[in-house]
């Protein structure tokens, strides 16, 4: 549980936290197996579909919550089951530190709920003098060290079964094996004895369903069936999004749930509970049976047209299974009780603005989450309207106003950029990198070469590169970005020269200025949103067919990014759909629109691996052009491992964050030397800047190229 109070100490934190080598090993080999489990778990089916069907089906249930709770009390009510509604976190314990006191109960067990996590119920039921046992063993281990849980599905994580040992030696009195089979039978042992004593058991639910008040249970230990079966009271505590109609809705989404969450097809349990069963333990054989429904900001989040579909999480804990900085930190530094992607947003609306305003910085825009969220959930989206939101609400820091304010002129930012070349010219080297980074930048940021500002940017090249077409084929406006304009004007060129002999009309408007997606990372929606017309007015001005890209983060802002900027802006929607529908990514313009061939190159058979842009691989989902360019252009193609794990660039994530930032960064190299070969291909310049940058300070032997250069200069010279 993150607990600093600033960004320095959640920092520090995050630190320390990427030293424990234990945490990275565990976190490595569970990322790699996780894939490879999901991927086998899904063989053969339709998981766009599947997800899409979850999130019609929750959407609908979610805009009917209140009528859904309705139907299910008073079905329950028939049933003899007793249900409740708190509106907070505090409510909730209290209704049931009540049930508990009303029945005369002294011991409680419990299954895993991340809602009673949400809640702190244990803190509260053990102030009122309860003892409270966890029975999954996950939940039972952190328990018994005071922690919260470090992932959503699998608790302890972040542990060593030597440490488990070294714990069950403490709790039983007894040396304890770390023997992981072991180990199970102790806690086995042990919490038999919490399941015979207990007076009441406290579930979650992951299904609530409307029309027979029925809850749904799915657990892998068998432990949720004797909590809610064997003590004389059980109590559900079930969060409102939970609700469904039908077991139908229920079902679908458990196609999904197991397999995204630990590449099951099913779970081991799955439990339905129609009402209270018949218990031994209960005076008259009949058990008490409580539902608590919680709210805590759920119904206003069902209402809120941006943030509602957060109710749609299924809890399968997918979108921390495949975070590059979850991967780095753990849980405990990426959530507070709730971690990863779902977490950063929903930290803020369960626990308050405290809690989420270091978190939400913390998230570098890959797009992992989203791609496998079981829900079809815009996690990346999310978390930068939260940054958003919370920045309108306590303050811009300075740093980020200054950005607004000098991004919202191009003129401005262009001379500032002129003026940084002559300022480095003394520290800039013979390969045009920075001899030495300025001293307000610590020891920290020093895990890479960052390249100087290049003398002539693009924009001052194009009057000598521009050819006039008189009948051409189609009209294609170049759209830079900043990086390439002013850093790497070559790869530009690079472009230009391959689209030269086609019968092109290739246009650079100069008004173009940049794409505003770091804007939007900083949490500074206005000037995002100027800057997006500024560009759209721009590339307008063109009156091109297509607007073709080098940079992959550009692609995915001008083409999903602009669109979700103004879908609440009517007098925008028509020029923003012509603008986004003629955005392409240069290696799918290439391949899908020019059909470029594989006679066109001179074959140059370089042992050569790719790194896939995290926007251009899931924020634009293409993956199959760059290949495809990479055979025609004859190259000698060598596969990375996790060729489409992030570089941890994120722009200015790489600066604010730079110890996680480096440790990607670090493992994505070791991947590249493992393929031995010579060059690198990407197709973003923010990718080019850290993966060069990193070998440049490695000193390894790889070249690191963008594919336009790589192609330009194999193209075949037309007579
Ligand atoms: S966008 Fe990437 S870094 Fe951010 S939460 Fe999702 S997976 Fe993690
Ligand atoms: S946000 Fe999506 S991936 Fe994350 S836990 Fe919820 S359903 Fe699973």
């Amino acid at each position: 549980m993150q607990e600093a109070k600033n960004l320095k100490g959640y920092k520090k934190e995050v630190d320390d936290a990427l030293q424990n080598e234990f945490l990275r090993t565990a976190m490595d080999n569970f990322a790699v197996a996780y894939r490879t489990g999901r991927a086998n778990a899904f063989a053969g089916m339709d998981v766009e579909a599947l997800v899409a069907d979850i999130a019609a089906a929750k959407d609908a249930a979610i805009a009917r919550m209140d009528e859904l709770f309705e139907e299910f009390k008073t079905n329950a009510e028939k049933i003899g089951l007793k249900v409740h509604r708190a509106e907070t976190a505090s409510q909730a314990n209290a209704i049931i530190a009540r049930i508990a006191k009303e029945n005369g109960v002294n011991k409680i067990i419990k299954s895993k709920s991340m809602t009673a996590e949400e809640t702190l119920l244990n803190h509260h039921l053990e102030a009122d003098g309860y003892e409270v046992t966890e029975t999954d063993l996950g939940e039972w281990i952190i328990q018994l060290r005071g922690e919260g849980p470090s992932h959503m599905v699998m608790p302890a994580i972040h542990l060593s079964r030597f440490q488990v040992a070294d714990l069950f030696t403490d709790v039983t009195g007894e040396k304890q094996d770390s023997e992981i089979e072991r180990l199970v039978k102790v806690a086995r042992r042990e919490l038999r004895k919490a399941y015979v004593e207990a007076d009441m058991g406290v579930s979650g639910a992951n299904f609530a369903l409307a029309d027979t008040a029925t809850i749904g249970l799915t657990t892998n230990e068998g432990n949720a069936r004797l909590v809610t079966t064997l003590p004389r009271v059980h109590v559900a505590l079930v969060g409102l999004e939970k609700l469904v109609p039908t077991l139908h809705d229920a079902l679908l989404v458990n196609r999904a749930l197991p397999r995204n969450a630990t590449g099951q097809g099913i779970t081991s349990y799955v439990t339905w509970i129609t009402g209270p069963n018949v218990c031994g333990s209960a005076p008259d054989n009949k058990k008490e049976m409580h539902i608590v429904f919680l709210d805590n900001g759920r119904r206003d989040l069902a209402r809120d047209p941006v943030f509602a579909q957060v109710l749609r999480c299924v809890r399968c804990g997918a979108c921390a299974n495949v975070c590059p900085v979850y991967r780095m930190v753990g849980g405990h530094r990426y959530g507070h009780i709730y971690i990863g992607a779902i977490g950063l947003i929903i930290t803020y609306f369960f626990h308050g603005r405290d809690k989420a305003e270091n978190l939400v910085q913390n998230c570098i825009n890959c797009g992992a989450c989203k791609a496998v969220c079981a829900a079809g959930i815009d996690l990346p989206r999310l978390i930068k309207e939260v940054h958003a939101r919370i920045q309108d609400e306590s303050g811009h820091p300075l740093t980020s106003l200054l950005m607004a304010k000098v991004l919202r002129s191009r003129k401005l930012f262009h001379t500032l950029l002129r003026s940084a070349y002559l300022a480095q010219k003394p520290v800039t080297d013979e390969s045009h990198y920075l001899r030495h980074l300025p001293f307000v930048f610590a020891q920290e940021h020093n895990f890479r070469r960052l390249p100087a500002i290049a003398e002539k940017p693009f924009r001052d090249r194009w009057p000598l590169l521009k050819t006039a077409v008189s009948d051409p084929e189609m009209r294609v406006a170049l759209f830079s970005g900043c990086v390439q304009d002013f850093v790497y004007p070559e790869q530009l060129e690079a472009a230009v020269k391959l689209l030269s002999d086609r019968n092109i009309a290739l246009e650079f408007p100069t008004d173009q200025s940049c794409c505003g997606l770091p804007l939007e990372m900083m949490g500074e929606k206005k000037t995002t949103r100027e800057v997006a017309r500024q560009n759209i007015n721009a590339m307008s001005s063109a009156d091109c067919d297509y607007i073709i890209t080098l940079c992959a983060s550009c692609a995915s802002h001008l083409k999903n990014g602009y669109a979700k900027l103004f879908e609440h802006d009517e007098t925008m929607t028509d020029r923003v759909r012509r603008f986004t529908s003629k955005v392409h990514p240069f290696s799918a313009f290439l391949h899908d629109i020019l059909k470029v061939k594989a006679d066109e190159f001179k074959p140059v058979p370089v042992k050569t691996t790719y790194h896939a842009p995290c926007h251009l691989c899931r924020g634009l989902k293409i993956s199959e052009a760059p290949h495809a360019l990479i055979e025609l252009a004859g190259l000698d193609f060598r596969p990375a491992q996790e060729e489409e794990t992030c570089c941890g660039f994120g722009g200015s994530y790489s600066s604010k964050f730079p110890n996680i930032s480096s440790q990607i960064l670090s493992k994505k190299l070791d991947d590249f030397k493992k393929t031995e070969a010579e060059i690198l291909v990407t197709e973003c310049p923010g990718c080019i800047m850290q993966l060069r940058g990193g070998v440049k300070k490695r000193g390894d032997n790889l070249k690191v190229r963008h594919i336009a250069e790589v192609l330009a200069e194999s193209k075949r010279q037309t007579e």
